[in-house]
Formats: C-alpha cells, sequence, structure tokens
C-alpha cells in the first residue's frame, strides 16, 4: 500500500512537471533571446522557437553572447522580474490569468 502511494506520488509529480514545462513556449525571451542571448540558446527546428543546449544541468553562472555573466535560475524565482519580450512569457500569463487545463 505504502509503495503504491509513493508511486502514484511520483506518478502525479511527473505530470504536474510536464505539465509545467509543457506550457513554455519555447520563445527564448527569458534567456536573451530578444536582448543579448545566453551562449546556451539555441534555435529549434520550429520557427522563433528556441531551446537550451544544457537544459538538465543549466543553473548557475552562464555567459552571454556578448560575454556578460550572469546566474541562470529557476524560472519561478525570476517570475516577478522584467526581461525584455517578457510579455511572450506563458507563465508570467498564468499570473493574471488561469491556465486552461490542457494547453
Ligand atoms: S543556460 Fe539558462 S539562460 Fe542559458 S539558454 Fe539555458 S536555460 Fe536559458
Ligand atoms: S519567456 Fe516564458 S514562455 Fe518564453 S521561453 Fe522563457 S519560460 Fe518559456
Amino acid at each position: 500500500m505504502g509503495i503504491n502511494r509513493e508511486a502514484d506520488y511520483s506518478e502525479y509529480m511527473s505530470r504536474q512537471e510536464a505539465l509545467w514545462e509543457g506550457r513554455c513556449r519555447r520563445c527564448g525571451a527569458c534567456c536573451g533571446g530578444f536582448d543579448d542571448p545566453c551562449e546556451h540558446l539555441r534555435p529549434g527546428n520550429t520557427s522563433g522557437q528556441y531551446y537550451c543546449d544544457i537544459y538538465e544541468m543549466r543553473f548557475g553562472l552562464r555567459r552571454t553572447v556578448s560575454g556578460k555573466e550572469f546566474n541562470c535560475v529557476p524560472l519561478r524565482s525570476i517570475l516577478h522580474k522584467h526581461w525584455v519580450s517578457d510579455y511572450l512569457c506563458a507563465y508570467k500569463e498564468g499570473l493574471t490569468r488561469t491556465w486552461p487545463e490542457n494547453i
């Protein structure tokens, strides 16, 4: 019983994580895409979309293409801040508008 509950919780958390990640529009704005991009920001296969080439280990000291150093941090910790073209961000939108359950 205990094991099943742990497995259920783990599955639930995985689904929640996938839902959260799936909301990203891959616009690249939070990675400086419309300003001075992080050197790890790469264009994706779909026009206007980007991805991080070190996503699984992205947090920590990083550099922009112009050479400025900054800390890559979880998005939740910068949601209250401003960045260039942040109006594109789905998570910022979620602060003021209820998300549909399935996007
Ligand atoms: S390291 Fe951080 S800032 Fe740089 S592209 Fe990846 S997620 Fe964006
Ligand atoms: S600004 Fe928001 S929607 Fe755009 S890539 Fe960053 S997290 Fe995703």
